[in-house]
């Protein structure tokens, strides 16, 4: 296999988890009748370019399904940094009612509806169809297509080109980043930003993040190779701001190679923290298998310990991450009966692969477990703020990345993310 950026033979594995489903085949009780798709799910590291990506096994078409589960209006927090994020770029860019704003991946119209109301015009990509007709609902114009050179090609045809186009947690899933990185350059003005957000490959090695690896998720991204793929496509990194979302991301700041803006220092510190972390370090990567193991290891033990001393453990939050870590530690109903999730689309349906099935929060009182897993370490402490009362009988909360932590319930929810 070739390097999706820069071609060069891969030749590093840096971390191998077996067979997996894809993290978002939700299952139904019907399709627990029928076998179920497994691919390897194994990540390299390019040794020219340093893109840490998914092995190639399969089309997107074939993972991101239609009916694939996830509105990301359902995460308050969330909800809270698009609209934060939304006052500070309408600002920084003194955007108005002559604008656009593109997002790519826009989703149910969590972020653009905050466009909406402030009278800046916007449209939505999607191709999901269940997310797309959401953001319509509230008024946000939306092409159910996959971004890329062609779809922005012909927006730029049509004269829509963005004075701001945004991608949050899109880019590391798109299969192939050069063809979606010409399309940022297609379908950009002349003065133009753009925005990305993606989990950030330092926080992944320093935190062993490594449950955030998914099939979904092709690229796993340093600063330095964003930088050299928007290069190579003619735009430039002026910019770029570290954030708490997703164990840690980077928002970077893109525009056309020839644009007038200076880079900001805040790239060039970055780009250094980088080097000192190791991130074009070859044994940077050998080191991590070992960490990963460890922590799924743990975890197994734990569960093992609990069933065995009588206790009750439920998980929250059915999220992608927890679908990657439950796989990769052969987690099964017998370790760990039931998760409980707030999105209405997911309950009564099975994880992939481990099949424990997915119920409703209210469960949590109803059963009461000793021990609530929570699986999005990344909103830890708003589960936490949110279903403090499990202390009411003792229960505790237990998070596994980027170490197993056991700690009793709190009602202090600050720290979101
Ligand atoms: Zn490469």
């Amino acid at each position: 296999m070739k390097c999706r950026h820069c071609h060069e033979p891969l030749q590093h594995v840096f971390l191998d988890l077996g067979f997996a489903p894809p993290s978002n085949a939700y299952l139904s009780a019907a399709d627990l009748l029928a076998p179920e798709l497994y691919f390897p799910l194994k990540l390299f590291v390019c040794h020219r370019c340093w893109l840490v990506q998914t092995e190639d096994y399969a089309q997107a078409d074939e993972l991101f399904r239609a009916d694939y589960a996830y509105f990301s209006s359902i995460s308050q927090s969330w909800l809270e940094h698009a609209a934060r994020y939304v006052r500070m770029i309408s600002a920084r860019l003194a955007l108005g009612k002559d604008s656009l704003v593109m997002e790519v991946a826009a989703n149910d119209g969590y972020l653009l509806k905050n466009f909406v109301g402030a009278g800046i015009p916007c449209l939505g990509i999607e191709p999901t169809a269940g997310t797309a007709d959401a953001a319509e609902s509230l008024g946000i114009p939306t092409l159910r297509e996959f971004f890329g050179t062609r779809l922005a090609q012909y927006l730029a045809a049509q004269g829509k080109r963005a004075d701001l186009i945004i991608g949050n947690n899109v880019y590391a899933h798109v299969p192939d980043i050069n063809d979606f990185t010409a399309g940022l350059k297609a379908a950009l003005k002349d003065s133009g930003t753009i925005t990305l957000e993606f989990p950030h490959l330092m926080r992944l090695l320093e935190n062993t993040q490594f449950d955030t690896v998914y099939h979904e998720h092709f690229s796993y991204l340093s600063l330095y190779t964003v930088s050299r793929i928007f290069a190579e496509a003619g735009l430039r990194v002026w910019d770029v701001e570290e954030l708490p979302t997703h164990g840690g991301s980077l928002r970077i700041y893109g525009c056309h190679a020839e644009d007038e803006r200076n880079t900001t220092a805040a790239v060039a510190n970055l780009l250094e923290e980088e080097d000192q972390a190791g991130l074009r370090d070859p044994e940077t990567y050998r080191a991590f298998q070992p960490r990963a193991d460890r922590v799924k290891d743990d975890l197994l033990a734990f569960l093992i310990a609990q069933k065995r001393a009588g206790k009750s453990v439920a998980a929250y939050g059915a999220a992608a991450k927890g679908n990657t870590l439950l796989n990769y530690a052969g987690i099964k109903p017998d370790l760990l009966p039931y998760v409980c999730d707030a999105a209405p689309s997911k309950q009564g349906k099975f994880l992939p692969g481990s099949h424990v099935p997915i119920l409703p929060p209210a469960v949590l009182k109803e059963r009461r477990p000793d021990i609530v897993l929570i699986l999005p370490w990344n909103i830890a402490d708003e589960v936490k703020g949110q279903h403090g009362y499990i202390r009411d009988w003792g229960g505790e909360f237990a998070v596994a990345v980027p170490k197993l932590v056991v700690s009793s319930a709190t009602h202090e929810g600050d720290e979101q993310s």
